[in-house]
């Protein structure tokens, strides 16, 4: 992959080309449509959280602490789970890389908007209790998370996520109302 698509600047294989193009003067169309599609640059988390994130530091608890237990601190701020029809043993990782390979359709679940206790609160559910409910809920899902990291990456959400804001707006909106099933 050392042919830079000359409009993103993407790296990509010569092959790639479009036939229209030629090796002398290549064009790619997997990547952005020869300059016909153009997204904004992702932001940028804040720095506390990049840090944590590429900060491998064998010498830096919090560091440790993060990535040892990256998977939890990701499943705390999921909207949905997922359901589908794996292989566990491909996936268990005992007999080589960690696969997962799935039969059939994978699923996104979502039960009420709003959980009936806020205390088991679940996935989108979360976002949809107020900011104390949320860190109460959130520190009680696993142990041996970071209340500190947890806070961060809430605060951090809470701001800038926009289906994190929609929930929050939809909670406020429907405060007093009971809300059903989606
Ligand atoms: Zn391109």
């Amino acid at each position: 992959m050392n042919t830079p698509c000359p409009s993103c600047g993407s790296q990509m294989w010569i092959d790639e080309l479009l036939t229209a193009s030629s090796l002398t003067n290549p064009c790619f169309g997997l990547c952005c449509l020869s300059g016909k599609i153009n997204l904004p640059i992702p932001q940028s988390p804040p720095q506390e959280l990049l840090d944590l994130i590429t900060n491998h530091d064998p010498t830096n608890a919090l560091s440790i602490q993060f990535h040892t237990n990256i998977r939890a601190y990701n499943s705390l701020f999921a909207f949905a789970s997922v359901r589908a029809n794996y292989d566990p043993q491909l996936a268990s990782g005992r007999d080589g890389v960690s696969t997962y390979h799935i039969n059939g359709t994978l699923y996104r679940c979502l039960g009420p908007l709003r959980a009936t206790d806020p205390a088991q609160a679940s996935f989108s559910q979360i976002y949809f209790c107020d900011e104390n409910e949320q860190t109460t809920r959130r520190q009680t899902m696993f142990t041996g998370l970071d209340e500190n990291i947890i806070q961060m990456i809430q605060t951090w959400i809470t701001q800038h996520n926009l289906f994190a804001r929609t929930l929050r707006t939809a909670s406020e909106a429907y405060a007093n109302q009971t809300v059903g099933t989606i």
